[in-house]
C-alpha cells in the first residue's frame, strides 16, 4: 500500500503526537510537518477537534503518519496562556486551545459544594461567547444539595439572559438525558471548576468515559502550558465531547477592555443606552448599565465579576 493522503479528525493529542480519526474508520497517531511547527505561532497549530488531512505512511518509525494541513477553524474555546517571563502579570501571549470547531459548551458549576465559583463561571461564559458557540449551556450540578428552587433562586437570571440552564445531579441522575439531548450530534465542550462533579456528570452521560487520571492538566495556574493530554470523547449516541481539567484561574486571550460588554450578554443588552459612546460601565453619568443594576435588570454580581475582568485586561495591557 502506498503513503496516502487521508482526512480526519483530530480526536485526541498528547506529548507531540495526535491522534487522527480517519474518514476510512481508522485512528492514526501521527505527528506535525515540521513546516507546520516552525511558522510563527500564537495559537496551537493543532488540538482536539481541528479536521486535517494526514500522510499515512507505511512502515513509519515513530507513528502512523504525518499531520500535512490544518483546516482554518470556525471557532476555538481556549484560554491565554502566560510565558516563564509574565508570570501572574501582563497579557497573555498566546492561545492555549482546549477544543477547535466546538458547537456546544457546557459550563459546569455546583449549585452547592463547593459554593459556585463565579469569576470560573463568568470568564468561561465569556470564553464560549468569544467562541461564537451557538449552544451554551450553563449545567448546575448538585440539586440534591439544596433543592431546585434554591438553585433557581442563585442561577436564574443566567436563564433571563438568554443561557440555557440545565438543573442536574449526577448523583441522582436528574437532568442527565436533557444533557444528552443537547449534546447530540454537536462537538461539546465542558468546562468549569474543579469539585463541581464534570467526572461525575461524564460517567453518568456516557458510563467509562471519564479521564482515570483526574490531575492531568493543560495549563498551571498561571496558565502556563504544561504537558498537554486532551482527547475527544466519541458518544454513543452521536457527537464528541471534550472534558477539560478544572479550572481555578481563567485567563482570557485577545480581548481588550472596551469590547469586553459585547461578550456579557445581559451588560451587551444595555450599552447603547449609556450617555457615553465609550462608557466603561463604572462610574460615568448616565451609564444605562449601572441603572438597570439598580432597577433589577442586571444583576450585581455579574457586573462584579465584568469590572474584575475589565480592571484585569486594562492592567495587563499597561505592563506592556
Ligand atoms: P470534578 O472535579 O468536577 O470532576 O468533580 P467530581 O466528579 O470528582 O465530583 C466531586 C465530588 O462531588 C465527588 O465527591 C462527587 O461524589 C461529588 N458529586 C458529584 N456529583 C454530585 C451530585 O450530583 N450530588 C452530590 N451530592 N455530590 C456530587
Ligand atoms: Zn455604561
Amino acid at each position: 500500500m502506498p503513503n496516502e493522503l487521508k482526512s480526519g479528525l483530530v480526536i485526541r493529542e498528547m506529548s507531540g503526537f495526535f491522534w487522527v480519526e480517519a474518514e476510512d474508520g481508522n485512528t492514526y497517531r501521527c505527528r506535525l510537518r515540521g513546516r507546520l511547527l516552525e511558522q510563527a505561532q500564537i495559537s496551537d497549530v493543532a488540538a482536539i477537534g481541528d479536521r486535517v488531512q494526514c500522510m499515512v505512511i507505511e512502515n513509519d518509525q515513530t507513528g502512523d503518519g504525518i499531520i500535512e494541513s490544518v483546516a482554518e477553524r470556525d471557532g476555538v474555546f481556549a484560554r491565554g496562556a502566560r510565558t516563564e517571563g509574565a508570570r501572574g502579570a501582563g497579557e497573555a501571549v498566546r492561545e492555549a486551545v482546549m477544543i477547535a470547531n466546538p458547537d456546544a459548551a457546557f459550563i459546569v458549576t455546583a449549585a452547592a459544594q463547593p459554593a459556585p465559583d463565579w469569576a470560573v463561571i463568568d470568564r468561561l461564559l465569556v470564553i464560549a461567547e468569544q467562541a461564537n458557540i451557538e449552544q451554551i449551556t450553563l449545567v448546575v450540578n448538585k440539586i440534591d444539595v439544596g433543592g431546585i428552587a434554591e438553585a433557581e433562586a442563585t442561577f436564574g437570571h443566567y436563564a433571563a439572559m438568554g443561557y440555557h440552564v440545565a438543573y442536574v445531579s449526577a448523583r441522582d441522575g436528574v437532568g442527565i438525558d436533557g444533557l444528552r439531548e443537547r449534546m447530540t450530534g454537536r462537538m461539546s465542550v465542558f468546562a468549569g471548576a474543579s469539585g463541581v462533579g464534570k467526572s461525575s456528570l461524564l460517567n453518568v452521560i456516557q458510563p467509562g468515559s471519564a479521564r482515570s487520571t483526574k490531575q492531568v492538566s493543560n495549563w498551571n495556574d498561571e496558565g502556563m502550558h504544561t504537558t498537554r493530554d486532551s482527547s475527544l470523547v466519541k458518544l454513543d449516541f452521536g457527537g464528541y465531547l471534550a472534558d477539560t481539567p478544572g479550572m481555578r484561574n481563567v485567563v482570557l486571550f485577545d480581548i481588550e477592555p472596551e469590547e469586553l460588554d459585547g461578550y456579557f450578554r445581559d451588560i451587551r443588552a444595555y450599552v447603547g443606552r449609556c450617555k457615553f459612546n465609550d462608557c466603561m460601565h463604572n462610574a460615568e453619568p448616565g451609564c444605562a448599565v449601572r441603572a438597570a443594576i439598580k432597577s433589577g435588570g442586571i444583576n450585581k454580581g455579574r457586573w462584579r465579576s465584568y469590572r474584575a475582568i475589565w480592571d484585569e485586561l486594562n492592567a495587563a495591557l499597561e505592563v506592556y
